[in-house]
């Protein structure tokens, strides 16, 4: 039997770190407020959500039609995670009662068989179930069960989570492999995961077993999915489904049979998160080498610099290997978020550290990029190099925006970060039976009980400018402590009181056993550098990128003025680390290199072509980190440079 690894819970945990602390405030204290009042659709020129509408009329409270997405009630359930994770750390609390009455809501939208679904129940009640392609009954579901299990455990109230088990149950009458039952499955995954969550909190085994059951049926042949298109004639609710194939919903073969992320990025990685924790709950070996498979096909050659995913703006979707263009590609903020979800569970599945990297990538760049420091723009779509006046509507750039935007009509990302930024503790601590993992280096305590012994951490990470990070420790009896030691923390070293102790050292933890009030400090240092890709990437050929740590660096035009691809810097230039940005949340520094920008390539300057003739002026680069940028003015943003090699 295993020894499971389970993230802590966000109630245990408070986030002081100068850069996440200010965020997780801002989730409860902003963002929530804000995302009420946009769901709501009383943001002034913002896309209209018509979320907490339908609702309403799904519960027959007003007359009207659906409007907005088909999927447009997640938002409203990812809202209400968030607020639930926000109660747990004990900054909700003042939007507890306008949870509690959108909770009643819910409730009365629901069918009295369990069926919850807006759009259906209002426009084509006949048709439920019958475009499971399109649909996203099954991805309602499992976000409204994952909104449920997380109120329950922060209020301990069962509304929401009966609701919850009322749809699971409905989902469980009429899905599975038993004659009389629908043998289809999700075109978008995600109740796998949340049944799996239900499992977990209500004990339930045929939650588990439901969503085994989606999984295994997913990919055999003959595809349900595609089957069902056929059907249909091209009569599509997506128009862009006119270019469906098998492997935008991961349906080309068995999920454990698969070896490369392929399809739709936050489908993709959202199954694969499922498939981790199935892998874990029935010690399932073959399982968890096809998650291990995937996972190194993502990270070794199908991830940005940033932890984005999806390379194909058209269809939001894996491309293949190394084809990773910096300013169309998707790089969705949901993918992001989804990717640390995977990986979060490959780290608890085996136990090595290294998963870590990668949650850390995805955080530090990608997710705390898709939201404005001021909590009210968003990105949906994430390039690693701007220039807003190619941005341009119906082009193929459409979808990338040069600037973070109120809301969208698909309005997925906004509260899938909220979510996210509220339940960071989790993502920061866990633990086994027999051991208390510290997995990120950001400033926070957490207070837990393991083997019936209180401890309380006390964590300042000051890393990432020249100091330690500090533990401070209370426990009555031993704890062993395993902490993550990151790929950029060079010449780490431990003491413990002042003084010096030798690091043991397993699967990427630091493994120490400590008793009473401790001081543990991690030495070591952080430093910037350039990186460059594998030269395969063909987008990032003769460059390079700015790192410190785990965070990526971008030329922002409002320091370094325009025309950002004429500037080349050489891979040797030293790296000068100044104060943070005045202006921009957090401790970081800004870095500083020299550089050169090209201001001639042809004689005939107004020319489109000519004979080269180059010309170059020396110039001071300074870097900003890519999770804050465009925060101040809009303009160009840069994160591959031209080496000069
Ligand atoms: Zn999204």
């Amino acid at each position: 039997m295993r020894t499971s690894i389970v993230p802590t819970s966000v109630g245990k945990t408070k986030i002081t770190d100068p850069l996440f602390g200010a965020y997780v405030q801002m989730v409860a204290h902003q963002v929530i407020p804000y995302q009420w009042e946009a769901i709501n659709d009383r943001v002034p020129d913002a896309e209209k959500a018509y979320c907490i509408e339908n609702f309403r009329v799904a519960a027959g409270l007003q007359q009207g039609v659906h409007r907005g997405a088909i999927f447009q009630d997640t938002d409203l359930y990812k809202w209400l995670e968030a607020v639930a994770f926000c109660i747990a750390y004990g900054e909700g609390e003042d939007f507890r009662p306008i949870a509690d009455e959108v909770i009643d809501l819910i409730a009365q939208a629901q069918e009295p068989d369990g069926y919850l679904n807006t759009y259906f129940t209002i426009e084509c009640p006949e048709k439920k179930w019958t475009n499971l392609t399109e649909g996203h009954e099954l991805y309602g579901c499992g976000h409204l069960i994952e909104a449920a299990v997380a109120y329950y455990q922060a209020t301990g109230t069962r509304k929401l989570l009966d609701v919850a088990c009322k749809f699971a149950d409905l989902v469980d009458r009429t899905f599975g492999a038993e004659d009389g039952k629908c043998h289809g499955y999700p075109g978008h995954q995600e109740i796998e995961l949340a049944l799996v969550k239900l499992y977990r909190v209500t004990g339930e085994k045929r939650y588990l077993s439901l969503a085994n059951y989606f999984i295994r049926q997913r990919g055999g042949k003959p595809n349900y999915l595609l089957e069902e298109m056929a059907g249909r004639k091209g009569n599509n609710v997506f128009p862009e489904f006119a270019e469906y194939d098998d492997k935008y919903a991961q349906t080309h073969c068995h999920p454990v049979d698969q070896t490369t992320a392929v399809g739709h990025a936050v489908r993709a990685v959202y199954m694969y998160s499922a498939m981790a924790d199935l892998a874990m709950e029935y010690e399932d070996a073959d399982m968890q080498k096809a998650c291990e498979t995937l996972y190194r096909n993502i990270v070794d050659k199908r991830m940005y610099l940033t932890g984005g995913i999806g390379s194909s703006g058209k269809l939001e979707r894996f491309t293949t290997d190394y084809d990773l263009p910096n300013d169309r590609m998707y790089c969705e903020s949901c993918a992001s978020v989804g990717l640390m979800m995977f990986s979060q569970r490959m780290a608890s599945l085996t136990g090595n550290a290294g998963y870590y990297d990668t949650v850390e990538r995805a955080l530090c760049n990608t997710v705390m990029a898709g939201i404005s420091k001021d909590a009210d723009r968003y990105f949906y779509v994430n390039p690693l190099e701007v220039w807003p006046d190619n941005c341009l509507p119906s082009t193929s750039m459409s979808h990338v925006k040069p600037v973070r935007q109120k809301w969208f009509a698909c309005a997925c990302c906004p509260p899938n970060i909220a979510r996210t930024l509220a339940s960071l503790g989790q993502y920061i601590y866990a633990q086994s039976d027999t051991a208390l993992y510290v997995n990120m280096f950001i400033s926070s305590q957490w207070n837990t009980t393991i083997n019936g012994t209180e401890v309380k951490l006390d964590m300042k990470a000051e890393h990432m400018t020249g100091g330690k990070v500090t533990l401070t420790l209370e426990t009555e009896a031993p704890v062993e402590l395993r902490i993550r030691l990151p790929w950029y923390l060079r010449s780490p070293s431990l003491s413990r009181d002042g003084g010096e102790e030798t690091l043991n050292v397993e699967n990427g933890y630091a493994v120490v056993s400590v008793c009473g009030k401790t001081k543990l400090e991690i030495g070591g240092s952080v430093e910037a550098k350039f990186v460059a890709a594998n030269r395969n990437v063909r987008a990032d050929v003769g460059k390079v990128a700015l790192m410190k740590g785990p965070y990526v660096y971008c030329l922002e035009q409002v320091d370094n003025g325009e025309n950002l691809a004429s500037i080349f810097v050489s891979p040797a230039a030293p790296i000068e680390e100044l104060a943070p940005q005045q202006d921009l949340p957090g401790t970081l520094p800004t870095l500083q290199v020299s550089g050169r920008r090209l201001v001639q390539t042809i004689a005939q300057q107004d020319d489109l072509y000519g004979d080269p003739s180059f010309d170059v002026q020396d110039v001071t680069l300074k870097a900003i980190p890519y999770a804050l940028w465009c925060n101040r003015q809009s303009g160009e943003m840069l994160v591959w440079m031209h080496a000069q090699v």
